[in-house]
């Protein structure tokens, strides 16, 4: 186990991010997914929380059992929703309990009505309590294109700069143009936020599924990216060869630019990130 603070202030960090499985088949997929990434010897993993009971136990037990039986750091995602702020406590409390050194505090997204209670407001409210509450690793979310229930992405950033002087780094949503990286990264240094900000990557294997991605998370995958991979035609092969390329060329110019982190959405597969790891000759 290590904070990721640690090994941020050490140097570039790669990992990859989960979701707790519902069922038998997806477990299946994921005890596959990861025994295919565990050589790659990620940085750290961090597993997705959707908020609720039933999210409680599903994330809990997914980084528990993969702090308990792996030697990789798990990070649990954690969101204001659902759960009342002693409850909240309760969760980071068990975190804690079961050795879990690092922490993603999100604002989380509204679930079903019965469900979409929330005390806390906001992730920077989270990150307080984990603070109290012994964490000394604490990462949150951020958004290059500014979050879509942000007015202005001038107030945007600057929730965003309070946020991060509370916690010890960001990681981002997924975007296609390193551009977009260091416009955040510029807009926050002028802020005065100069901590880690990892970049989110999200390799396209099916076009129409990271619009859908996208657009819930209020950003359009830019035009261009999408006629190159739209020119692959029909062919399910040539797209997902396409999309990788993207993703691949985006972490090179993300490397080139000094990211201090990428960090993999697999959606629990591992074909695409251990393409990309290698074309980019990664392994350590
Ligand atoms: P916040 O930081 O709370 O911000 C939400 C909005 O409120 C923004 O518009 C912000 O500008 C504004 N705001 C912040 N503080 C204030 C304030 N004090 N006053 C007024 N406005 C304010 N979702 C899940 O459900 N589960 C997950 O596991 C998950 N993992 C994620 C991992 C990453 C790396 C990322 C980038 C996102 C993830 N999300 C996840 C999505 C996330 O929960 C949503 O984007 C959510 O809508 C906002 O979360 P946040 O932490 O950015 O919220």
């Amino acid at each position: 186990m290590a904070r990721i603070v640690d090994l941020l202030a050490a140097g570039r960090t790669i990992s990859f991010e989960f979701f707790p499985p519902k069922d038998n088949e997806e477990q299946r997929l994921l005890t596959r997914t990861i025994a295919d990434l565990q050589p790659l010897r990620p940085s750290f993993v961090s597993v997705t929380y959707r908020g609720g009971r039933i999210s409680r136990e599903r994330t809990t037990r997914v980084v528990v059992d993969l702090l308990r039986t792996t030697d990789l750091t798990p990070m649990p995602h954690l969101t204001c929703v659902a759960h009342p702020r002693f409850e909240l406590g309760e969760i980071i409390g068990g975190f804690r309990a079961a050795g879990l050194e690092n922490l993603l505090a999100l604002g989380g997204d509204p679930l079903p009505e019965e469900e979409s209670y929330k005390e806390l407001e906001y992730a920077s409210q989270l990150v307080e309590l984990g603070r109290r509450l012994g964490f000394e690793s604490i990462g949150v979310a951020a958004h290059p294109a500014g979050h879509p229930r942000s007015p202005d992405l001038v107030s945007d950033r600057r929730y965003l700069a309070a946020k991060m002087t509370l916690a010890d780094f960001a990681i981002t949503q997924f975007f296609f143009k390193v551009e977009e990286y260091q416009r955040l990264r510029d807009e926050m240094a002028a802020l005065g936020m100069n901590k880690p900000i990892i970049a989110g990557i999200m390799p396209i294997t099916s076009l129409t599924s990271v619009q859908r991605m996208a657009q819930l998370s209020g950003y359009a995958v830019p035009d261009d990216i999408v006629r190159l991979v739209e020119a692959g035609g029909d062919d399910r092969d040539e797209i997902r060869k396409r999309g990788i390329a993207v993703a691949t060329q985006l972490c090179r110019d993300l490397l080139d630019a000094g990211v201090p982190g990428l960090h993999f959405y697999t959606l629990n597969f591992s074909k695409a990130t251990r393409e990309i790891y290698t074309d980019l000759g990664l392994e350590r």
